[in-house]
């Protein structure tokens, strides 16, 4: 089923085989239903001050940085970056703004896939650009001992953030992870691109209102339309993975 992207994969990394050890999931959008009240918060704060961001196009920034999302938008209107009193105040007011929205739900299938990796042998990640202080409590709340805390990459481990290579890079390093160790699993176009320049097989899920194509296109291996539809493939891409072996 999913065999000429996986072969496309090995192909273009020119790897033999991909032993799997561990599966790298983002947060935002793939284990909590979070991405509809970040967009209605951005879109909320930017038009109080006159700035337009829809709710659609906050989707295609996720993963950015604060701050970046602010500049690009302010370039866009203004021809100029934010000043960093516009960044502090926007960014402030869109926390607090996120922060009085009821707290997400679990992704529908995300604690059973998480379940399947773990019982399969496999550990699990996660790496977000989320620098939030309840995160980890938060995590362990939803998804019971599945995470370790070593094994996390956030906002507060890195420089440069999604679309970088440098999130998911870390992530193998902290796993110590070849490449072809792991896949990952995002719903963004900027987190997708990150992976896959991070040389990972990358499952996106989505989960937002984009096209398909735009997360095909920003480099996605394959695509399912839901984390629902990942957990319910799961036995079939673990296997087709782990089988595969091209002859040197
Ligand atoms: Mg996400």
């Amino acid at each position: 089923m999913f065999q000429s992207a996986i072969h496309r994969y090995l192909d273009t990394h020119k790897h033999n085989t991909i032993p799997l050890k561990a599966v790298l999931f983002d947060m935002d959008g793939v284990l909590f239903d979070s991405m509809p009240h970040h967009a209605n918060s951005w879109h909320m704060i930017m038009e109080e001050r006159g700035l337009h961001l829809s709710k659609e196009e906050a989707y295609l920034h996720e993963g950015r940085t604060g701050a970046g999302t602010i500049n690009l938008i302010c370039q866009r209107q203004y021809g100029r970056n934010a000043t960093e009193k516009e960044i502090k105040d926007i960014y402030r007011a869109k926390t607090e703004a996120f922060n009085k929205m009821p707290l997400a739900d679990r992704m529908n299938g995300a604690w059973e896939v998480l379940s399947k990796v773990k019982r399969d042998g496999l550990f699990s990640m996660v790496v977000t650009g989320s620098g939030q202080a309840t995160l980890l409590s938060r995590l362990n709340d939803n998804f019971p001992n599945i995470f370790k805390p070593e094994l996390m990459v956030t906002a507060f481990d890195v420089k440069f953030g999604k679309p970088h290579p440098e999130p998911y890079l870390m992530a193998l390093n902290k796993g110590n992870l070849k490449a072809n160790e792991a896949i990952v699993i995002e719903n963004a176009p900027l987190g997708v691109q990150a992976a896959a320049a991070a040389g990972i097989f990358t499952v996106a899920v989505n989960t937002g209102p984009l096209d398909d194509k735009i997360l095909l296109d920003a480099g996605a291996n394959i695509l399912f339309p839901s984390m629902q539809a990942f957990c319910d493939s799961w036995e079939t891409l673990l296997k087709e993975l782990t089988n595969v072996k091209i002859l040197a």
